[in-house]
């Protein structure tokens, strides 16, 4: 079925001899006879296996299974390596069948629908030259030279209408090998300069294009069987992008789409998208005036308003007064430190070339850096007098801001930042202590993610590789007891964890928080870390019941994480709908008229003794339009007050988004409120 095969020595023999069994070649007799008959072994990953004859592809053995795997088989990992389904297999080889359940199986999907689209484009726009078209996180694009014909998003309808006629040609991806030279004679009749350039870095040897319908690619794959799969089509967005990302090279139009193997998938991401944009941080940050950037201040450097603010405060005094009663002791340092203490850390060496330049001062060779990290401090703090093993374990905490320089383009809202305060804190224990410690974390990580809403996350455990082991600093022993704490410790507190080997930091196991919002989104936020390094290279000791010196181990911990990327994921999980507690205006008192300004003001003094915030809508509006306005701003209790409302000493209740609730006194509502807050 396939032109040509990856593997081509083995495999042309076999095309040519495939029905020539009986047939001996006088160079090759033996060989020859015995290829037609080759076995090979298929290693599936339960460990089964099985036998089927060389040539066989990824899609015939799906075939032999089940028919209903083979329509779903998108593509197949051999041996690690993602291939297309249907391309021969002539060694014994691991296999894995990828569907759309499979990262892999996705990206193929949508890099096989950035060629349909490039079809597309060459048939309505014969003049159009090609960038490149890789799959994305969501979906796919082009990146297209259409000349002086400049296409925008009235066109995107045209475009994928045409994608769909051409779907019903069903249309194979096939895959072929080519010379180098067969490679450049094609572009260059083609006329294409971005290929031509692209096929200047391969070797020979090693080029492959893939055809379906009439539009050819110069791209190693993989792609799937055939179009047929492509059931659903958007084209989503166009956007100008520079010529492989260099800003001196040509402004190149990027097309970007999103195809799935149902219609109702795509229904279904639709609707997904408005939600989120909808909730997005960025456009609620604004409406809710809780942040802003500025500018002039500095791209990437957010700005807390006076209500942003105050939700952040108290986020940062629930924390605060947890880690007290958990025995943390809160430190404050500085913002900067001399360029020898991050040396002394490591941290120059990672964030120095490409973060924020040392600052220099009058003083020759003297240089500062903005911290990157809080732990370089914690470390100093910890080691400005000496310790015994009686001292341990020492917990310094701090909401420390740092500061990594991010490229603009990476930029985003609160979510990637070039300044942020991490709620961090640093345990120093021994290793028997990190068990203890580490429940500790988790216990006080659970009940911050529960506090702010969040009821659906899971933990990855990132451990060392087994078979890389002195990749890792820290002694055998130590990494064992550190990893089995962990899981121990997982087990205990009922946590759903996922186990990966090999992702540990050289310096140490670690635990993240893996948070699923209510749009469904997984975050990564809040994380523990075991770290043997820094103690290491602060050479930092305390003295144990042997009289001897030791290294402490440390822990570093961030439940929240970042502050800016947490209330940022906060935003679009409540759509700006904060728990009571955090609400930065409780409730809004709505007068009817201004007859009753003062009666309103008497209420706001009540419950303000009560801790309670909110404010009076004192505008000469109608009552509608003020429960209008307020429903807008999301404050979660209305309180209303006319004549009835104050000659009883009463208010009248509305829940956002619930409606009435009825009259009650003052001392009844906040009794109810300060319950539901508690
Ligand atoms: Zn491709
Ligand atoms: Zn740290």
């Amino acid at each position: 079925m396939q032109p040509f095969s990856g593997d081509p020595v083995n495999f042309s023999i076999i095309q040519t001899y495939r029905f020539q069994a009986s047939e001996i070649c006088p160079s090759f007799a033996g060989c020859l006879i015995n290829l037609e008959f080759i076995m090979i072994h298929i290693t599936f990953p339960d460990g089964n296996v099985r036998e089927y004859e060389a040539g066989v592809t990824a899609l015939d053995i799906a075939r032999s299974i089940s028919e209903g795997l083979a329509r779903n088989v998108l593509t197949a990992k051999i041996n690690g390596e993602v291939w297309d389904a249907t391309r021969p297999i002539n060694l014994d080889s691991n296999l894995e069948l990828l569907t759309w359940n499979d990262p892999e199986g996705k990206a193929t999907f949508w890099h096989s629908s950035a060629h349909l689209m490039a079809e597309a484009l060459e048939a309505l726009y014969p003049e159009t030259k090609f960038g490149i078209g890789p799959p994305i996180d969501m979906g796919f694009y082009y990146d297209i030279d259409t000349g002086d014909r400049q296409i925008t998003l009235e066109d995107l309808s045209l475009i994928e209408a045409k994608m769909k006629v051409l779907l019903e040609a069903k249309s194979e991806y096939q895959r072929r090998e080519v010379s180098k030279k067969e490679a450049i004679s094609y572009f260059n009749e083609k006329q294409d300069p971005y290929k031509l350039e692209l096929l200047n870095d391969l070797k020979d040897g090693s080029i492959t294009f893939y055809q379906q319908g009439n539009f050819v690619d110069l791209c190693r794959g993989p792609h799937l069987p055939d179009t047929s799969k492509i059931k659903a089509i958007k084209l989503t967005n166009v956007a100008g992008a520079y010529w492989r990302g260099d800003e001196k090279r040509k402004m190149m139009t990027r097309i970007y789409g999103i195809t799935f193997p149902k219609q109702k998938d795509l229904t279904e991401y639709l609707e997904f998208v408005e939600e989120a944009k909808k909730r997005d941080h960025r456009k609620l940050g604004t409406e809710l005036e809780l942040f802003m950037f500025s500018e002039r201040v500095g791209a990437g450097l957010p700005i807390w308003l006076p209500k942003g603010a105050a939700l952040r405060s108290r986020m940062e005094e629930f924390l605060k007064n947890e880690q007290l009663k958990r025995g943390y002791a809160p430190v404050i340092t500085p913002h900067i430190g001399k360029k020898e203490l991050y040396v002394t850390s490591g941290h120059y060496e990672k964030y120095g070339k490409d973060s924020f330049q040392p600052i220099n001062t009058p003083r020759e060779g003297e240089e500062f850096l903005l911290k990157p990290m809080n732990c370089p401090h914690h470390c100093e703090i910890y080691s400005h007098k000496p310790h015994s093993y009686r001292d341990l374990p020492i917990r310094i905490a701090e909401f420390g801001t740092v500061y990594r320089y991010e490229q603009s383009g990476e930029l985003h809202g609160l979510s990637r930042v070039r300044g942020f305060t991490q709620d961090d804190a640093h345990i120093f224990c021994t290793p028997d202590q990190l068990k203890d410690e580490f429940l500790g974390v988790l216990d006080l990580t659970k009940l911050v993610l529960n506090k702010l809403g969040f009821d659906n996350y899971t933990a990855q455990i990132s451990l060392r590789d087994p078979e890389n082991k002195e990749k890792y600093i820290g002694s055998d022993e130590n990494w064992e007891k550190a990893e089995q704490a962990i899981i121990d410790a997982t087990k205990d507190v009922g946590l759903e964890t996922v186990v990966v080997l090999g992702e540990a930091a050289f310096y140490g196991p670690k635990l993240d928080f893996m948070v699923k919002d209510a749009l469904g989104r997984s975050w990564q936020l809040g994380t523990i870390q075991v770290d043997y390094n820094l103690p290491e290279r602060f050479e930092l000791e305390y003295i144990g019941s042997d009289n001897a010196s030791h290294r402490p181990v440390m822990i570093h911990r961030a439940p929240f994480g970042s502050m800016e990327r947490f209330i940022g994921v906060l935003i679009e999980h409540t759509a700006g709908k904060f728990p009571l507690w955090l609400s930065p205006e409780q409730y809004a008192i709505l007068p009817i008229s201004d007859l009753y300004l003062d009666y309103a003001a008497i209420v706001q003094e009540e419950l303000a003794a009560l801790g309670l915030r909110g404010t009076i809508d004192s505008r000469t509006e109608s009552i509608g339009r003020k429960i209008r306005d307020t429903e807008l701003r999301k404050v979660p209790y209305m309180l209303i007050v006319g004549e009835k409302e104050q000659t009883t000493a009463q208010v009248s209740v509305r829940r956002q988004g619930e409606g009435d609730k009825g009259n009650m006194t003052v001392k009844e509502w906040a009794d109810q409120i300060l319950a539901e807050i508690k």
